[in-house]
């Protein structure tokens, strides 16, 4: 957008806009852009022209516009409000055969994220649009950019790890609805608020439909991927110095990111977070905002967490990550005695916290009830290093 007008271009600067596309129809048969479709005509000249309105305010890094040789397939997905929204793969003519497996995703994901509290897609239109040399994919409003392979199966045949990335990039990308798109960043290095926001969601998705097993492959990814990056790059999920938004698309800003809003989920518990999200959304809705925006309506919906929620939170600022040791000091009459230890070199001024769940099992594999678990030694912070235990 800021190479075809003059505009002022931050994630927290909205318009609404009118676009019309003029071109050759024998070229560019198709035209699309955000929004719904308003006018359509022909020149005198043989050019065709389309016109689209788009009324929900939006920053310049959410407009798109895709003309060529396309064609489309189509499902269509009711709201929890009743209103039917029509849903769009498109593609070029020798890809679009592969387009069953994102349609079925579509109307799925958007589902299941009203369930979340979202707001529903605001459109009567929503259009995901393959591009080959596209890199990965873009949550354009109401006109979603993918690269092929993350949209589309090769109708030519194709394998369960094919619909990996599709699965992923599919549902990433709308869950922007909300986390980015209605609610922006107030400037890029808060872009850990849109970003951790959506893979958390993404990978909750995956887990609602695949089952816990469903985390396995994000904790492969983070170790593979993010692990090694913050050693290199050694910089922290909030870069508060840096300028250039293309420095903060980095794994750790999406994974780690992610990984501590499931931290701070896991402190505040599901019905906190989830009243916590909702007035989030309430409050910023068409505006933006900051990570610790969303942290704060943490401490609004579980005052009593206040103090672990800003344990947590520390970790955005933090580079590196935590090393817990478990050793056990005594196991007699059903009483075991375990100590958790931080044995990482991290800072610890002020204290940063680690949520930790605890589960036993037998040496045949099944699980051990647990009548109570006292966490006395914890709670007092007894050891020399300050360890937390929620
Ligand atoms: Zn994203």
């Amino acid at each position: 957008m800021r190479r075809i007008v003059y505009c002022l271009d931050r994630p927290s600067v909205r318009s609404t806009y009118r676009v019309t596309l003029v071109a050759d129809p024998t070229q560019y048969p198709v035209l699309l852009c955000n929004g719904d479709r308003v006018g359509e005509g022909t020149l005198d000249d043989g050019r065709h022209w389309v016109s689209f309105s788009d009324p929900i305010p939006k920053p310049t890094y959410l407009f798109a516009l895709v003309a060529g040789t396309l064609e489309f397939r189509s499902t269509t997905h009711t709201t929890n409000e009743g209103r039917r929204i029509n849903l769009e793969v498109v593609a070029a003519p020798e890809l679009i055969g592969g387009a069953a497996y994102a349609l079925e995703l579509m109307p799925e994901v958007m589902a299941w994220d009203e369930a979340q509290g979202g707001v529903p897609h605001d459109l009567d239109m929503l259009r995901f649009v393959a591009i080959p040399g596209y890199p990965d994919a873009t949550e354009y409003h109401g006109l979603m950019f993918f690269e092929p392979t993350t949209l589309l199966t090769d109708s030519a045949g194709y394998t369960d790890d094919d619909l990996v990335p599709i699965f992923a990039n599919v549902s990433h990308e709308y869950l922007h609805q909300v986390r980015g798109n209605r609610v922006t960043v107030a400037d890029w290095q808060q872009l850990a608020l849109k970003e951790g926001l959506t893979v958390l969601g993404q990978h909750d998705f995956r887990e609602q439909r695949y089952g816990a097993s469903g985390r396995i492959q994000f904790v492969i990814d983070l170790r593979r991927l993010q692990f090694p990056e913050e050693i290199t790059v050694g910089a922290a999920v909030l870069q508060l110095g840096v300028t250039d938004p293309a420095q903060l698309y980095t794994r750790t800003t999406y994974f780690k990111g992610a990984e501590i809003f499931r931290m701070l989920r896991s402190v505040v518990g599901s019905t906190a977070w989830r009243q916590a999200f909702v007035a989030f959304i309430e409050r910023f809705d068409l505006g933006s905002a900051g990570v610790f925006d969303f942290v704060n309506e943490l401490r609004t919906a579980a005052p009593l967490q206040a103090e672990a929620i800003d344990g947590v939170a520390r970790w955005f600022s933090l580079v590196g990550r935590p090393v817990v040791a478990a050793t056990t000091e005594s196991h007699a009459e059903g009483v075991l005695t375990m100590s958790l230890t931080r044995t990482d070199s991290l800072g610890d001024d002020p204290p940063v916290f680690i949520p930790i769940d605890v589960a036993f099992f037998g040496a045949d594999g099944a699980a051990i009830e647990v009548v109570e678990v006292g966490s006395a030694g914890l709670a007092h912070r007894s050891h020399d290093r300050a360890v937390s235990a929620l």
